[in-house]
């Protein structure tokens, strides 16, 4: 099944992202990703206390990329791996809205 895209602004800047699945491709090689109907599942995460938290990054096995979604108010900030998933949001495994002291991160890795 082959992808619908539109164009739509994201954090500034126009992006394609497929009115299908939602996919947003990150490069291009993306595109070639094959199209789901579904929307995809939110993953499962658990809210962990600072220091929790900070472990669990220092702890995780792979190189993170961290993100701040300016658009939002206050700030979203997201803790990226690109191995997962090569788009962003399906690439989150950690998250916190700024000043929120409220931090997440995914908890079935
Ligand atoms: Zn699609």
């Amino acid at each position: 099944m082959s992808h619908e895209w539109e164009t739509i602004e994201f954090q500034g800047s126009n992006r394609l992202q497929c009115t299908k699945c939602g996919l947003m491709p990150a490069a291009p090689e993306a595109m070639a990703l094959p199209c789901s109907d579904e929307i995809p599942q939110k993953p499962p995460m658990k809210k962990l206390t600072k220091p929790e938290f900070d472990m669990w990054l220092r702890q995780y096995p792979r190189e993170l990329e961290r993100d701040v979604f300016g658009a939002a108010e206050p700030p979203f900030v997201t803790w990226n791996d690109f191995t997962i998933a090569p788009q962003w949001p399906q690439s989150i495994v950690a998250s916190t809205v700024a000043e929120s002291g409220e931090y997440f991160v995914r908890s079935d890795l």
